[in-house]
Formats: C-alpha cells, structure tokens, sequence
C-alpha cells in the first residue's frame, strides 16, 4: 500500500460501498486520509434511560414504543407525545408545535435523541428533544465500534457519510492504513519553522489527530493545522500573483487632485468623504511603476460607479507615452445586459464634454456613442467595426458583458480594466480580462491598473484571504441626503398591522418588494420545509387576502430570462405595484418608486444578505422601509435581526454573522472554494494575519519557491482549482 495506490486495490468493498467512495470523490488512499471528521462525538454525554437525571441534557439512544398527537388543554397548541425506550427503562418525550414529529417517528422507529430531561409529579420526561433516525447514525453504542463501556471518555469521529460508508468504516479504514505505516511516507507541506513558531503539530501527527484523537485538544491542535495551512496556501498563492502582476510595467498615469476637481464637479452631487478617499487611492496607485490591482467593496447605492468614472476621466485624459495625439483606454465589464447598457448610458452623461468615442459590447449587439448623424446620441454598429475602432485606439471607453473577454477583442492601448460586481465573474474571467495583453508592439506585457468592484459584505478576515492579490478600499459611507432606511422586525402578531401600513405608502404611489425563501411550495413531508413561504403561494395569499386592487408579480430564478425581462420592465414602468421574488433578484435593479421591502421567513437569511436585499430600496429621497418578518420568537433570533436595526454597515453585519452563526452563513461562500475547516480559521483574526505574514514573508525571500517544491506544487493546484470559484 502506498498514497497513489486505490482504496479498492487495498480494503475489500462492496459495490454500494464502491458507489459512495465514488459519489464523496474518493480515489485513492491519499484522498482518504485527507477526508476529515467534521466533528467528534463525546461518549460522556450518552446516557441510558435508567440512569437519566433531571437537569440532565443527554444524549439516549431508544426505540419509538408509542406516539400519539394531541393539543394543549388550554392554549390548543399541537403537541406530539412519544414512550421511548432502551434496554434498561422508558421515558415520555414530549413536542411542542411540530406536529410532523409523528409522520416522521413512527412505532418502532430507533434514533438518537437529545433534550433537556425535567421532572414533574416524580415522573422524568425529555421536552423537545432533538432527534436523528438511526440508520443515519454512524454508531450505535448497543454495537460499539469501541468495545467500551457508555461511561467511559472517549470521543469518536464523526464523517460526512454516504449510504454504505459510515463513519465506523472510516475511522477503521484510517487505524489499517496507519498500521500499514503510510504515514512515514507523507513529507510535512509545511515549513518546520512555521510548525514551531505557531505550535503547529506536524502533518503525521496531525493526520493521527484529526482521525483518532485520544483527547479533544488533539482534534482540535490537528484542525488548527489544516486551518492554518489551508488558509497559508490560499495567502501564498495570492501573494505570488500579486508579485507577478507587480512585476510588469504599467502605464504611469499622473494626475493631481486640482486635475480632477473640473470632472468631479460636474457630477450632479457631492461626493462622500468616501468617495474622495477612494478617488485619491486610485490616483496614487495610478502614479507607481507596477499596476494597480485593487478591490472597491461597498454596499449597494454606496456610489462605486462615481469613483470609477473619475479614475477613467484620469486614464483618458493621459495620453500614451510617445503617442501624444493617442488616448489610453478603459474597459469597464459588467455581468449583466441591462448593467452594460445603464452604464452606457451614464457614461455617455458624464463623458460627452470631452469629445470621445464610447463603445457598447453585449453578445446581442453593439453601439457607439456619439453617433455620426445625431452628435448627442448613439448608434447601432457591427461588431466587426466596433472592434476594429477599439484595435485601433479610436474607443477609449468599452463597456460590455463577459464579451469583452473575448479573443477577438483586441485593445492598442489599454491601461484600465474594471470589474464592476466582481462577485458575479470567475477568477479565469477575472484574470482573462485583466491579462488581454496589446498587441501594439511596443506596449506588450504592460499591465493595466484593475479596478475590481463589489458590494458583497464579507469579513476582513475573509477579504484578506480571497482577495489577497488585491488592495482593499472600502467605500462606507452612503451619500449625502438619502433618508435612512427604517427597519422593523415584525413578529406574527404585528403582520395585519404592518400590512396596514404598507398600504398607506402603496396609496402614495410606492412599490414593494416581498422576498420569500422559496420558489414552489414546499413538499408537505419535509420536515423542515413546512413552515417556509414560496414565492408563488404568497403571492396568490397576497392577491386573495391583504392587496386585492393590486397588481402582483412575481419574479424567480427559474423562470425564462424573456419572462423576467418581462415582469421587471412592467415593475418598472409601475404596471405592477408588488412584486414577490426569491432572493436572487437581478443585480442592478433599480426601481427608485419602490421604497418597501418585506422579508418574509427572515430567519433563514444571514444578516449581510438580509442588508444586501433591503439594500435594493434605498434607490431615492423617499422614505424606504424594510420589515423583516420573523416566524420564530426565540431570543436570539431576534437579537439577531436587531442587528439590523442598529447595524448600517454590511460590513459588520457580515462579523456578526460570522461571530453568530458561523461561516456557512456568509453571503456567497460556495465560490471561494475553501473548505469548513478552512472556514474555522477564517473566524480566527490572529490565525488569518499569522498565516497572511509567513506567505509574504516567504514569496518575499522565494520568490519562484525553488527551494520548496512540494509548496510550489500545492499552489499550482490551488490555481488550477479556482477556476470553478
Ligand atoms: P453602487 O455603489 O451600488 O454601484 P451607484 O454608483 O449606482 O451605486 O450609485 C447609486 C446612486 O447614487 C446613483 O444614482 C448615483 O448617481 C448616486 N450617487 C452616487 N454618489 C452620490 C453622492 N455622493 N451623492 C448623492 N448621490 C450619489
Ligand atoms: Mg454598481
């Protein structure tokens, strides 16, 4: 046995066994001891039923002898009532208001539960305890993968399963295969320097520790290993793009604040403080030797697009080196149709005044402003002219879609790539842009200055290791004059009321928004689903019950992309007053009449989505108002949601939700491709900044890794793998 060899080579395996190695994508035994427990369960906790105590919250594992469903005498609330039992003695559970319960624990059902035990008239009974069907259980303790006794200490690791792959197999999967002394033969990825340094165990013990721990703060040392590590790889490897990218020539573009101010001034607002700042950023980054590469991260309606244009006013304006009559160009890519042509449009208004060409590129098209017979506006042109003026320099401003990363378009001089609403493109078409070298001979392999763009809030922690490569300016500061929006949670019994209220804002002619968790009913035998609102049942509730003399819409990702053209040109136009939609709505609406947002099912939402969504109604000098309606009454949920009445910031926001729900729950997790464990490290600020200062340290004094072939190797498969991001 060795680390390429297959697991089927070595362990005999059934064919259902086969098909879940297959389905968790699991070759070989390199791969297997790389599949980490996601947690370990504590055998202390586990009680029998004889020997349960009140105040006790344990864990039993029992039969379903009887349940039955009934209601409370006095307040009618459902309640399911259950006799479970174990070889030593029975218990009553007891359900409060999950009528389901039953449907899904029928007689004879055996599954592992765990509540609080209490006590009334000498009688123990468990109050809403939680429960998992055993056959999803990994081990049981009637068949004890560990021969020992319920009352000894001892933690045993629990695995994402598959059916026909427990967590018992693998954990006696990983004894055989350190038996076999396979470990002997990993080399430690990480720099015995840094091991010691951070306490850090070495990958043999580690993988030692993370699979069959003797104590918990074995598990836990191992963890913080793969935590470190992986954020460490995904830091080193930012760190050397950001190198290489630095490594190249840029155009030196030099402007003073006093060569802005004519353009700034212009804009039919006062800019932010912020704004300012970020402006200024720009421009010094703009007069260094290597390109700029820098994130702007601020909420929707923060004013992005305004700073943007002033960094292109400084790029055009410059002409190329020994090309005096010749203008640097922009290319300004956003994800979404309707975006490339709103920003056509704006930019027509802000840059007309300066006499230049700005091109439109969509796949379903292309324009050109100004236009030859009407100087003042736009017209239609071929692609194949479009790109032949952009070859030659004469369109200094390009807006478009994932077009522009086309090989065919082809600048002379570009000095300037933005990616407005980065979150939305993958790294490849990220970097595809940012890397259209020129053809021009004399301009090869210089850089042009990256403006990436976004108004998804994450952590700092989170920032500085997904976007490593980039500067972070934050834009934190709404603009001058716009009311501040008014959040409310509202608990079910409030829900007529505000209904009320909303109406009052309707009859002044305003729109409103209602986010529903869902789009379909939900399927009445799932559990969890039951209490969940769906966009297409509230929104015939809606029509039938509260808004009859509206018009109500409905908006949802599944639905053709005509269709929703469709619905949001009439909520645009105001043909349609409500408009229930999922959370996906388009980037970029802007609908400034509509100035209500209800959030139903709001418990379900991290808080930065939730501030993301109500984000989409702070579009005017109206009053906008957001209610978050909450089904649960729990104390921390609506503590929870208060955050967002006293949080402004997304970017807070995104800590809280980080610090109270963990990092499952960060807006837009699946495409930075780290794994849970490496989420572990991402609550961690010290681990983070630790593992952020030995990657530069190191990219600094090995610049092309020579000396650490098995580090150089991780990172080329760590950017081979984000192109899914
Ligand atoms: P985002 O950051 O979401 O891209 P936009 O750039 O689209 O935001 O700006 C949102 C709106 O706010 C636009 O209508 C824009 O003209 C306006 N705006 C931008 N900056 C200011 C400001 N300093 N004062 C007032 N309005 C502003
Ligand atoms: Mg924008």
């Amino acid at each position: 046995m060795d680390l390429r060899s297959t697991i089927e080579s070595q362990f005999r395996l059934t064919t259902t066994q086969k098909k879940a190695l297959e389905k968790i994508g699991l070759k070989t035994i390199e791969d297997l001891l790389f599949y980490f427990p996601t947690r370990y369960e504590d055998t202390t906790k586990l009680k029998n039923i004889a020997d349960l105590e009140a105040g006790d919250k344990p864990i039993i594992y029992a039969k379903v002898k009887s349940i039955r469903m009934g209601k409370t005498f006095m307040k009618k609330t459902p309640i399911t009532e259950a006799i479970l039992e174990d070889s030593t003695g029975t218990v009553k559970a007891t359900w409060f208001s999950q009528p389901y319960i039953a449907k899904m624990l029928k007689v004879g059902t055996s599954a592992k539960f765990q509540g609080t035990i209490s006590e009334r008239n000498k009688q123990l009974y468990i109050t809403n305890p939680e429960y998992k069907n055993l056959n999803s259980i990994p081990l049981v303790t009637s068949d004890s993968l560990f021969n020992q006794k319920i009352t000894d200490n001892f933690i045993y690791p629990v695995y994402p399963e598959s059916r026909g792959i427990t967590s018992k197999w693998f954990y006696h999967t990983m004894l055989k295969i350190f038996k076999a002394g396979i470990l002997d033969e990993i080399e430690d990825t990480l720099p015995e320097k840094i091991l010691r340094k951070y306490h850090l165990p070495s990958l043999k013990t580690a993988l030692i520790w993370i699979h069959s721990p003797q104590k918990k703060s074995d598990s836990l040392s191992a963890r913080k290993r793969f935590a470190f590590e992986e954020i460490f790889f995904i830091q080193l490897s930012r760190a050397k793009q950001k190198k290489e990218y630095q490594s190249y020539p840029s155009f030196r573009i030099k402007k003073t604040k006093k060569d802005m101010a004519k353009f700034i001034s212009r804009f039919p607002f006062k800019t932010t403080n912020s704004q300012t700042k970020s402006i200024n950023q720009i421009l010094d980054d703009f007069g260094k030797d290597y390109a700029m590469s820098r994130l702007l991260e601020g909420d929707v309606g923060s004013g992005k697009t305004a700073v943007a244009a002033s960094a292109i006013y400084a790029v055009t304006t410059t002409p190329p080196k020994n090309q005096p009559s010749a203008k640097l160009q922009t290319a300004y890519m956003v994800p979404t149709e309707i975006l490339a042509k709103q920003h056509f449009e704006s930019f027509i208004q802000y840059f007309a005044h300066l006499n230049i060409n700005i091109g439109l590129i969509t796949s379903s098209g292309c324009r050109k402003f100004p236009s030859k017979v009407d100087p003042t506006g736009w017209t239609k042109i071929s692609r194949a002219q479009l790109l032949k003026w952009v070859a030659n320099g004469e369109i200094p401003i390009l807006i478009g879609t994932h077009s522009l990363i086309s090989k065919s378009v082809v600048f002379k001089n570009l000095a300037f790539v933005i990616i407005d609403e980065q979150h939305r493109f993958g790294l490849m078409q990220r970097q595809g842009l940012a890397q259209k070298t020129n053809i021009c001979s004399d301009n090869k392999n210089i850089m042009p200055h990256l403006l990436s763009m976004t108004a998804t809030p994450i952590p700092r922690t989170l920032a500085l290791t997904i976007y490593g490569d980039l500067d972070l300016t934050l834009l934190d500061q709404m603009p001058h004059g716009r009311k501040p929006i008014i959040t409310e949670i509202i608990l079910p019994d409030k829900r007529e009321k505000t209904y009320e209220q909303i109406k009052i804002e309707l009859k002044k002619g305003r729109q409103a928004y209602i986010i529903c968790p869902r789009i379909d009913e939900p399927d009445p035998d799932k559990a969890t689903a039951l209490r969940v609102k769906s966009v297409k049942a509230e929104a015939s509730r809606l029509k039938k019950d509260i808004f009859k003399e509206y018009e109500i819409g409905i908006l949802h990702s599944k639905m053709k992309p005509a269709e929703k053209e469709g619905v949001m040109g009439d909520f645009t136009e105001g043909k349609i007053t409500l408009l229930v939609a999922t959370s996906v709505i388009e980037v970029g609406v802007n609908v400034p009449n509509a100035t209500i947002i209800i959030l139903e099912g709001a418990e379900r939402f991290g808080l930065a989505q939730l501030h993301q969504l109500r984000g989409r109604v702070i579009r005017s000098n109206h009053q906008a108002y957001c209610y978050v309606f909450s089904e649960t009454k729990t104390k921390k949920t609506s503590d929870r949601l208060n955050a967002l009445q006293t949080t402004k910031n997304g970017f807070e926001l995104a800590e809280h939700d980080l610090t109270l729900r963990g990092a499952g729950e960060l807006t837009g997790r699946k495409q930075w491709g780290i794994s849970d464990l490496g989420m572990e490290a991402i609550k961690n600020i010290k681990m983070v900044e630790a593992s952020r200062l030995e990657a530069q340290k190191l990219i600094t004094t090995n610049p092309d890794l020579k000396k650490y072939p098995l580090i150089k190797k991780k990172i080329t498969q760590i950017q081979n793998s984000t192109h899914f991001e």
